[in-house]
């Protein structure tokens, strides 16, 4: 197995990871940015609109602000691989990051994962799998022209994408467990104005049927009233909160009980020379502005440990 060493290496492309090595890169840091994907990107790759990330006052997709950063880790010779870290050991003041492909060596590592869409374990979701079940609005939504849909959910990513597939659909119900959204407030005005969203309350899906040519609809059951009825969409798009991608540094790092890595407020986690950003992180505000600086402020922290400077820490 082949074995690439660099200072630095950071694992996950989405804005947290691409952020990290954009100053890592810039700094002269010989940096790795791994992702199991040969698309650069992570969930963000997900969103249609990003409004809210400051610098663009026009609303741009997760694609296009993923691309202009991508350009800007090139322009600072920030090298890219494609693996999917599957475990880290430790060793003597280095860690070996392991993938089926290759391994790589490396002084100090972010782990910039991110999470990935939670599924809702109910008969049919397999079987109908990309064949009407989908996460990804912005993908799959253009798709279902003038035909039925639901949404799954009543957080930012569900009512958000909703007011997307309103766009497209006939129809969006969006199937909710309580009658509170948990998304925020300005998404909440503009999905309460879009007349093609219907919510369904009290509600969560038990079955998902269909036939050869893919989801037909859902069986759906009120939870307050035990009442159950089948609705008929073409798709469904699930949005039910996400799990994060931490698995291959569990044994290295402290996890908190969601399976976020905890770090202190210079992204140091438990484990001397990893450190850890974004979304995978244990915190409270999960926003791309968020996440740049956490980026930032872990490729500083690396720097740091790799260099021995005077801000290295005891981490
Ligand atoms: P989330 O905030 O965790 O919301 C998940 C939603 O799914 C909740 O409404 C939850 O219901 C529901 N749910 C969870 N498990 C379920 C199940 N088994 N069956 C039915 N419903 C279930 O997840 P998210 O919307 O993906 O957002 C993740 C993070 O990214 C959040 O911090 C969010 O603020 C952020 N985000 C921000 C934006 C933005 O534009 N600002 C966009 C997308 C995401 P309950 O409400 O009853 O718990």
């Amino acid at each position: 197995m082949a074995v690439e060493e660099h200072e630095l290496a950071v694992v996950g492309g989405g804005p947290a990871g691409l952020t990290t090595g954009i100053y890592a890169a810039r700094s002269r840091v010989d940096a790795i940015l791994l992702e199991a994907k040969p698309l650069t990107g992570g969930q963000i790759l997900l969103a249609d609109v990003i409004e809210n990330y400051p610098g663009f006052p026009e609303p741009l997709s997760g694609a296009e602000l993923i691309e202009k950063m991508q350009k800007q880790a090139e322009r600072f010779g920030l090298q890219f691989g494609t693996a999917e870290v599957t475990n880290v050991r430790a060793l003597k003041r280095k860690y070996l990051l392991e993938s089926a492909k290759a391994d790589y060596l490396a002084e100090a590592v972010v782990v910039a994962t991110g999470t990935e869409s939670r599924k809702l374990g109910v008969p049919g979701e397999e079987d109908f799998w990309g064949m009407g079940v989908s996460t990804c609005a912005t993908c799959d939504g253009p798709l279902y022209g003038d035909r039925p849909v639901a949404v799954v959910g009543g957080g930012d990513s569900a009512v958000k994408e909703a007011v997307y597939l309103a766009k497209f659909a006939s129809k969006v119900y969006v199937i909710h467990r309580r009658d509170r959204l948990r998304a925020e407030k300005i998404i909440q005005e503009q999905a309460f104005a879009q007349e093609k969203l219907e919510f369904v309350w009290y509600t969560v899906v038990t079955e998902m049927v269909g036939g050869d040519n893919g989801l037909t609809g859902l069986k759906i059951k009120n939870v307050e009233t035990g009442n159950e009825r089948e609705l008929d969409v073409d798709c469904v798009f699930i949005y039910v909160g996400v799990e994060p991608n931490t698995g291959f540094v569990k044994d290295l790092v402290e996890l908190d009980e969601s399976g976020l890595i905890v770090t202190d407020e210079d992204m140091r986690t438990s484990a001397p020379g990893i450190f850890a950003a974004g979304d995978c992180r244990s915190k409270t505000l999960k926003q791309v502005a968020t996440a740049v600086g956490e980026g930032a402020a872990a490729a500083f922290s690396a720097q740091e440990y790799i260099t021995g400077g005077p801000y290295a820490g005891s981490g």
